[in-house]
């Protein structure tokens, strides 16, 4: 069994601190991957803090993965030595139920084994991605196209392929309308992705102090919902709408600027539930719904989207010894767009 530096908590809200892990041994099936950057998502300071209910400690986070591959198991196909991959939210699931079967893993029903402060299939806590290396199987791993610098697609393997999926799915393209609600890690990538797919892209942010960038990154339009007349002004405008905030939001309102069958889909999570009239859906036929990351192929496919339209994360690159700062400031909303952590300084 080999050993790697890596950052983690020893308790619910300690201070991330480098330490000596150890690696399983390689699987027949197992890739070791040299991680180069770990993007920080929200995500990892609600488990790391212990607010999405009991978690397990010590925590490894990071499941925005992107490094390089340095040591294949015996039974590997798909990578070699020195290829560029990364590793998202999943690291194993069942491989046999319907949603395994169609490409949908995140909806395993043995359960997918999340890729850190979870349980493999045999017991081990699985560490993420805040490390210098990691050993996944290689059906979990994706490659990154070489168009893609590897600090810049980190954040594609969470909070990219969150907003790639509901897009597709809802049918964001050429001829539609889509709002996309909050201006930061999801929802940066949310305006590229819609953008790049041809749809007409406005945000909903809370204030105009973003605008510059919602028009750079591909929007035609910055509306603050802080001002009551962006409501009566966009009445009626949109096919789909993606929220992507994690505050409570005044769901009717934000429900009134659909075209009748238009959807608003939920992808940041608030902590408290929420209420909405059920004669905002039902007067236009409308739809209210979640989204929860995406399968291995599509994950796959937004990356190569995001290769072939030159798509890429903002981020601001930071050295281990200043994440417990980083996630003071992502809570405080205070990063354009994503902090990606090089996991070289780990430990150095
Ligand atoms: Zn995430
Ligand atoms: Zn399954």
């Amino acid at each position: 069994m080999s050993r790697t530096t890596a950052l983690s908590a020893a308790t619910a809200g300690a201070a991330l601190e480098a330490t000596s892990i150890e690696l399983r041994d390689l699987r027949d099936d197992d890739i070791v991957i040299d991680i180069a950057f770990a993007g920080i998502c929200h995500s990892d300071i609600h488990q790391v803090r212990e607010e999405w209910g009991t978690a397990i400690f010590p925590m490894v986070p990071g499941h925005e993965i992107a490094g390089v591959v340095s040591e294949v198991g015996n039974g590997v196909t798909r990578y070699k030595v020195g290829d560029r991959v990364g590793v998202g939210c999943m690291v194993d699931s069942c491989g046999e139920c319907e949603y395994c079967k169609d490409g949908q893993e995140q909806f395993c029903t043995k359960g997918a084994v999340m890729t850190y402060n979870g349980k493999g299939y045999d017991g081990e806590e699985t560490k993420g991605g805040y490390s210098q290396q990691v050993v996944v199987s290689e059906r979990f791993a994706v490659r990154i196209p070489d168009a893609l610098e590897l600090d810049v697609a980190a954040p594609l393997l969470c909070a990219g392929i969150t907003t790639f999926n509901p897009l597709k799915r809802w049918g964001a393209g050429p001829g539609t309308k889509v709002a996309v609600v909050g201006l930061g890690g999801l929802g940066h990538l949310g305006v590229k992705f819609a953008a790049a797919l041809g749809a007409e892209v406005t945000v909903l942010s809370q204030t105009t102090s973003k605008e510059a960038d919602s028009l750079k990154f591909g929007a035609v339009a910055h509306h603050a919902t802080k001002d009551p007349e962006t409501f009566e002004k966009l009445r009626g405008s949109f096919d789909l709408i993606l929220n992507t905030v994690s505050a409570n939001l005044p769901f009717d309102d934000y429900l009134s600027l659909l075209k009748p069958n238009g959807a608003m889909v939920n992808v940041g999570a608030p902590s408290d539930p929420s209420t909405f009239a059920a004669f905002s859906l039902i007067g236009g036929s409308k739809a209210l719904a979640g989204s929860n990351i995406g399968g291995i192929p599509q994950t796959q496919e937004m990356l190569d989207f995001a290769a072939e339209h030159g798509i890429a994360a903002e981020i601001e690159k930071i050295g281990a010894d200043k994440v417990n700062e980083a996630y003071d400031r992502v809570v405080n909303s205070d990063v354009r767009y994503r902090f990606v952590i090089d996991t070289a300084t780990i430990g150095a």
